[in-house]
């Protein structure tokens, strides 16, 4: 079949960099997960469903009318929501956390399983998430957990806010991912952890290249 390399990790792992690189070194398409539960909940915000509400955010996630746009292979995609470009405003801290709250429903995850799973064409995908390699591609030919201290997490966090011109306390920050965790790691349903075959990188004392350079061992390995 198509080969996957599923890539999972708490926010800040620095998963989403070393995706966007592990793709563009290999040519390959690019699933970033994430996106697609910051999408519902966007959405679902947008058109006054209660976030409290599982199936009406179910529905919106079924019904999500999404593009992701490459305008060069390789690099950062546009991501379209019923024709409107709304690739900064999934970013945001508070759409990351409505975000982790529809991600809790487990009538939101199985409506996005099968549009996940679509990602996956030749010549091959790296797949980012937190439960890519247990749920949605089990049987990946390569699994990578991607960890770092929620201390270096907070930091990279503050610097990637900062470069989209967000200015947030790095305390609040440090709270927030852990709060995150928490809540990712204990949820029932798909809970963040690694997959029984996946081998597990701790990042925290690496830089990018020294990650993408492991990460593509791993794979030829
Ligand atoms: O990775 P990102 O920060 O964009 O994900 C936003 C939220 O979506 C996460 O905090 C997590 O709760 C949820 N998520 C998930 N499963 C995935 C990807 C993201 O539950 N595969």
């Amino acid at each position: 079949g198509i080969p996957v390399i599923t890539l999972d990790g708490p926010s800040g792992s620095g998963k989403g960099t070393i995706a966007q690189l592990t793709a563009q070194a290999l040519g390959w398409n690019i699933l970033d997960s994430g996106a697609l539960y910051r999408l519902t909940a966007l959405s679902a915000e947008r058109q006054g469903v209660d976030l409290a509400d599982e199936n009406a955010v179910a529905k919106v996630a079924e019904t999500l009318d999404v593009r992701f746009e490459a305008r060069t292979p390789g690099q950062p995609v546009s991501v379209i929501l019923m024709g409107d470009d709304v690739t900064l405003e999934i970013r945001t801290e508070t759409c990351g956390a409505m975000a982790s709250r529809v991600a809790a429903y487990p009538l939101v995850r199985a409506a996005l399983l099968q549009r996940q799973r679509d990602f996956q064409s030749a010549p091959g995908l790296v797949a980012d998430g937190r439960d890519m390699g247990t749920v949605v591609f089990p049987d990946a030919p390569c699994k990578i957990f991607m960890t770092a201290s929620a201390e270096v997490r907070a930091r990279r966090r503050y610097d990637q806010l900062k470069q989209q011109g967000e200015s947030v306390k790095i305390s609040h920050l440090l709270n927030e991912i852990k709060e995150r965790d928490e809540r990712d790691m204990n949820r029932s349903n798909a809970p963040l952890r690694p997959a029984d075959d996946a081998v597990v990188l701790d990042t925290s004392d690496f830089s990018v290249d020294e990650v993408l350079e492991k990460v593509l061992q791993i794979w030829s390995s």
